[in-house]
This record gives C-alpha cells, structure tokens and sequence, in this order.
C-alpha cells in the first residue's frame, strides 16, 4: 500500500491537516495518507530544487524495502515556474502543490482544489513518472485529470468534470505492476473527485426545485417525517430526549430558554412526556429524582447543549439538498432561546396523544 506523506509551511499546516481528514476514508485500504508534524520556515518564493528538496530531505533514509512512499510539498509561497503542482522528474518520489492564490477562482473552499491537486500529483508519480509533462497532460483541455490548465475557466472544467479519460485510465493499467490494486486505487480516486465536486459546486436543489410545501409529519409509532406528497424522509430525531426536547419547541412556539425548561413545571412536563413515551424501566420518581440531580449539577444543561449540536448536525446531514427547510426544522438558539420555525400548519400528527399536547386538536 502506498503511503502519501504530506509536508507543510507554516501557512499550510492546518490544510495539509483538513486534506489528510477529507481523503483518508476513501483510500482505506488502499493508500495510507499522513501528515509530517514537522513545519517548514514559510517563504515568499521557492525554486522548483529547493521546493524538491524539501521533499528529499524529508525521505532521507526512510525508504524501506520496496515500500512505495511519497512526499508531497504543500507549499504557501509561489514557485519559480507558476505551476499548480509538480513532481521531479529527477525523483518522482518527491513533489509540490501551490496552496495560495486561490481566491481568484471563487471557490468556496480551495482546500478540496488543494485535495484535487495532491491526488493529480500521487496519480503522476506512481503512474505517469516516466513521461515529460507535455507527453503526460493533454492540451487543449478534455475535462481529465491530466489536464495541462493555464486560466481559470480550464481549472474550472477540470475540477466540474471530476473524470479521468479513458485513454489515461488504459495508460496506468498498462503501466501498473499490481493491476487491482490500480484499479482500487482509481476507484478511490474518482470517489475523491466526485466528492471534491459536491463541496466545490453544490447544486443548489432549493433554487432548482423552489421551496417545497412540506410537512412535518409524525406518526403512532413516533417517527418524525418531512413529507412531500408521497415522499417521507425519516428526520434523524433520536427516541428519548431529543424527541421529548423537540415536541416541546413544537408547543412553545415563541421559544423556550433554558431558564424556563429548567423551572419546575416545565422540567415536570419535560419528565412526563419522557416517562410516557420513552423509559422502559424505573418509576416516574426515580425519573424526577435523576433529572432533579442532573439539573442542580449543571449536568441536564451540557447534555441539553450536546444534544443540541448533535441533531443539528445530523439533520444537516439528512437535509443538506434542502437548505432552506433545514433551517426551519432545526432548533435555533438564539439570544439563549431554543426555538423551531416551523409553521404549525405543516404539523401532520397521527398520534393522539401528541396531538392534543400540541394543542391541533
Ligand atoms: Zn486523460
């Protein structure tokens, strides 16, 4: 398995960081990527030897074996030549890729463009070393990985069209000594480019669509749904205290501070929903006994705040094509009031129970 090293600036350190995170999964198995704890004094301007030797020096003695290992620069300052990124031809162990002047493409974020470039670079270097650049890209562009890019507009279609052609894919299966492992690792390669494409250029379903009319619907078995029609997409509500937490703010439509859930008779109703819906075991005391504790320990208020995060990371998750909808779903807080925007005519409840707590019937 080949091991990717990534080497950083001072003005790279956390990207080079982001880069490992983003990648890794999808090279499981397949490509170990690391990143060199040791930062290198940033400079203004590098020359293509100093920025390989960087990479060189690196390496040292540390090839062992037959062990495939490579060393990729992440560099802030600019490079004698004006490249994007480029191995040595004299080491193919060894290459950069530029970092800065980013802005000029109106990326939301350059770091997955930066992510693009280290895996055209570990492609080359295992693939295409032997090959001069101009043998190696093609120009005029074609929308492959192996594009020779110069303007903004090519760079653009390169990292839209997340493809490596054809000719290229049967370039490295003749070249590849190990063919699945070829193969495994240009399937993680394309995942990578797709996945690099969504965060770059996400569509935007909610300008494409306009904004649905939804529901909220919930059903006898306490399933939450956002409903289109016929379309029933489970929201990512977890059974206990974040649904109890939820058809609260469902009722308290003006919002509830933390404050007022903590007062007694909200915290008793906060613990009945719960009792009634949720436990399995113990007595409703022993309920009220363990919140009580939990709320003069200041633990109730963490895991409130916990819960908080978590489901609206989870609901990014689940909603991340609805913006919009996202938004009136998930608990606010704002000014240390929890609230959600939904609007009550949405609210499609087949329980009874929960129904009259809300107040709809
Ligand atoms: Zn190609």
């Amino acid at each position: 398995m080949i091991q990717v090293y990534l080497l950083s600036d001072a003005s790279t350190e956390s990207l080079a960081g982001q880069i490992v995170e983003f990648l890794a999964p999808f090279f499981e198995g397949t490509a170990e990527l690391r990143r060199i704890e040791a930062v290198i004094p940033y400079r203004e301007y590098w020359t293509w030897k100093d920025l390989f030797a960087v990479g060189r020096d690196c390496k040292g003695d540390a090839q062992v074996g037959n062990e495939e290992r490579c060393y990729l620069f992440l560099v802030g300052g600019s490079n004698e030549n004006n490249w994007f990124a480029s191995f040595d031809s004299d080491d193919p162990s060894v290459a950069f890729v530029q970092c800065s002047g980013w802005e000029q493409f109106d990326l939301p974020d350059p770091t997955y463009a930066v992510a693009y470039h280290v895996l055209a670079m570990v492609t080359a270097m295992r693939y295409f070393s032997s090959k001069s650049p101009s043998e190696r890209y093609h120009f005029p562009s074609i929308g492959c990985m192996f594009d020779f890019t110069i303007d903004k507009s090519e760079v653009l279609f390169k990292l839209k069209s997340a493809d490596i052609c054809q000719n290229c894919v049967q370039e490295i299966a003749i070249t590849a000594g190990d063919k699945a492992g070829a193969m495994a690792y240009l399937m993680a390669t394309k995942a990578s480019m797709e996945a690099i494409k969504q965060e770059l250029f996400p569509a935007d379903w909610g300008e494409i669509f306009g904004v649905l009319a939804y529901d909220l619907c919930i059903n006898e078995e306490l399933d939450f749904r956002l409903c289109f029609g016929q379309v029933k997409l489970l929201l990512p509500i977890s059974n206990g205290y974040e649904k109890v937490f939820y058809l609260m703010l469902l009722k308290y439509r003006e919002g509830l501070s933390y404050q007022q859930l903590m007062e007694d008779a909200k915290l008793q109703e906060f613990i009945e929903i719960y009792f009634k819906f949720f436990a399995s075991t113990g007595s409703l005391d022993e309920l009220r006994k363990r919140l009580l504790d939990e709320r003069s320990t200041g633990k109730l208020r963490s895991r409130l705040m916990t819960l908080k995060s978590r489901m609206a990371k989870k609901m990014t998750q689940v909603l991340k094509n609805y913006p919009e909808i996202r938004d009136q779903l998930s608990i606010r807080n704002r000014k240390k009031v929890f609230s959600i925007s939904v609007k009550p005519t949405a609210l499609q409840v087949g329980h009874a129970d929960i129904n009259k707590y809300l107040g709809l019937s």
